[in-house]
């Protein structure tokens, strides 16, 4: 049986096109088809804008902080739409790139919306294809919850577009993407307020990190609400939204934004006409060659809901790519200390356990933290401190994890992350000389447990 393509990708994001270009570039025939932009979310609506807006909400704090080392600087005010236009025009300069990449690796990009029709076929805007395996690599959405008024939020893919910046933000949730944007917000100038329904935001993170970025986040203007759940939003006739919380509170504000997780976009796939099987979650099902339940399907990166992490599915297409046609390559992806980073401001960085999934696990531990103000706000008055922490198995003096809330945390925890995978002991840690004076050299120094 002869296909039009050896590999048909469905999706241009992180993972798709990681795996469109490299098998390709083994010598494989290849299409892939997008219906949307080039790059997927961490392009478009994900990581790159994201940061870009963290670098200029921190501004405000640099600005202060220039004075005390004698400059003369008076922040006069900040313009959103000058860095709405300026990211637009970078992230369209990213676009163009992507597709040149997959161009010049000799890769067949369909500009459409492609839809399963069968093991081996897509249609793309009615146009047949058909391949000996199939990749989808779509990705996800946001997942706004059902409650009255829910048509007037601005989910995490609108926050990139918005014309003006509220003056007056309510983000909703607490994970990675609401206190991030909470700290963008708050950093810009808006009047922002962060509602999560548990005790404490980011669930899953070691306990400390989490209450030091609770304490950090109190030195700022932002307002923190916990146990707390929104039961309706009303529109007002001036525009702005009326919020009223199930505890029966409410608040007014200009922009109601939703960071509540993140749903696989099946929408339309064409999933009626394929085995494909989905996970509990609704996330398709794959195996470690992530091969779905139709043998020719393959899945990867945030439709398989595994890790929602842009350099994972980068590896996953990459190990996909290799199996298929390079398969001397092939190296499985290692889901085993991966380091993450949350882009709130203070950043949080981290790789390993946290203290309560090493107990959990069994493990006998020692802790090393530390806190402290940074060198660099010496001379002002700010009061931002940085926290380190170490997590050791008592019984191998292995590092099982590394946390840090302050700036830069994840351009440090990379190389944490490296001698984490190589294994490295309390004592490795101790024997490493430090640099100084950098916040860095912590890590180095710390020798007391604590009780
Ligand atoms: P997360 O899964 O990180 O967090 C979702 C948050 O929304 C949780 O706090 C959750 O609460 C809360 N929530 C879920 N459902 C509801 C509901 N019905 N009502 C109220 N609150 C609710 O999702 P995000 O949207 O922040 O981000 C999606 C994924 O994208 C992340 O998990 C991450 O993998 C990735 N990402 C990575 C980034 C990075 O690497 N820096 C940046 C941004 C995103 P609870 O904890 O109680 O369940």
């Amino acid at each position: 049986m002869s296909y039009d393509f050896d590999l048909f990708v469905i999706g241009a994001g992180s993972g798709g096109v990681r795996a469109a270009r490299f098998a390709a570039s083994f010598g494989a025939h290849v299409a892939v088809a997008e219906s949307r932009y080039l790059g997927g979310t961490c392009v478009n609506v994900g990581c790159v804008p994201k940061k870009l807006m963290v670098y200029a909400a921190h501004f405000q704090d640099d600005f202060k902080l220039s004075r005390s080392f004698g400059w003369d600087v008076e922040a006069k005010g900040f313009d959103w739409a000058t860095l709405i236009r300026n990211k637009n025009t970078e992230i369209e300069r990213l676009n163009g790139i992507y597709e040149k990449l997959l161009i010049n690796s000799g890769v067949n990009l369909l500009n459409g919306h492609a839809k399963l029709v069968d093991a081996h076929t897509v249609d793309v805007d009615g146009q047949q294809y058909t391949a000996e395996h199939i990749l989808v690599a779509v990705g996800g959405w946001p997942q706004v919850p059902d409650i009255p008024g829910r048509e007037h939020v601005t989910d995490s893919n609108q926050v990139f577009f918005l014309k003006e910046q509220p003056k007056r933000v309510l983000v909703i949730g607490g994970g990675y993407i609401a206190v991030e944007f909470a700290s963008v917000f708050n950093g810009l100038g808006s009047e922002t307020q962060l509602a999560y329904r548990g005790e404490l935001f980011l669930r899953g993170f070691d306990q400390d990190v989490r209450e030091h970025l609770h304490q950090e986040l109190l030195k700022t203007d932002m307002t923190l609400r916990f146990n707390c759940d929104v039961k309706c939003i009303d529109k007002q006739e001036d525009g702005s939204l009326n919020v009223t919380f199930k505890d029966g509170q409410s608040t007014a504000v200009d922009c109601v934004f939703y960071a509540t997780g993140r749903r696989p976009m099946l929408d339309n796939l064409g999933l009626e006409n394929v085995n494909i099987k989905l996970n509990e979650q609704g996330f398709i099902a794959v195996d470690e060659l992530y091969q779905t339940s139709e043998s020719s399907i393959l899945a990867i990166g945030d439709v398989t809901g595994r890790v929602q992490l842009t350099p994972v599915a980068l590896a996953e297409g990459m190990a996909v790519a290799r199996r298929l046609f390079r398969n001397e390559d092939y190296r499985p992806v290692d889901y085993d200390l991966i380091p993450t980073a949350v882009f709130s401001l203070p950043n949080i960085a981290t790789v390993g356990l946290s203290e309560e999934q090493a107990r959990a696990d069994g493990f006998s531990v020692q802790v090393f933290k530390s806190s402290f103000r940074p060198m660099k706000l010496s001379l002002s008055d700010q009061q931002e401190r940085i926290f380190m922490k170490l997590v050791v198995d008592q019984a191998t003096d292995r590092v099982l994890g590394c946390h840090m809330v302050g700036p830069d945390a994840g351009e440090l925890m990379q190389g944490i992350a490296v001698a984490l995978k190589a294994g490295a002991t309390k004592q490795i840690f101790d024997d490493t000389i430090g640099i100084h004076p950098t916040a860095a050299e912590e890590f180095v120094t710390m020798r007391t447990p604590s009780a």
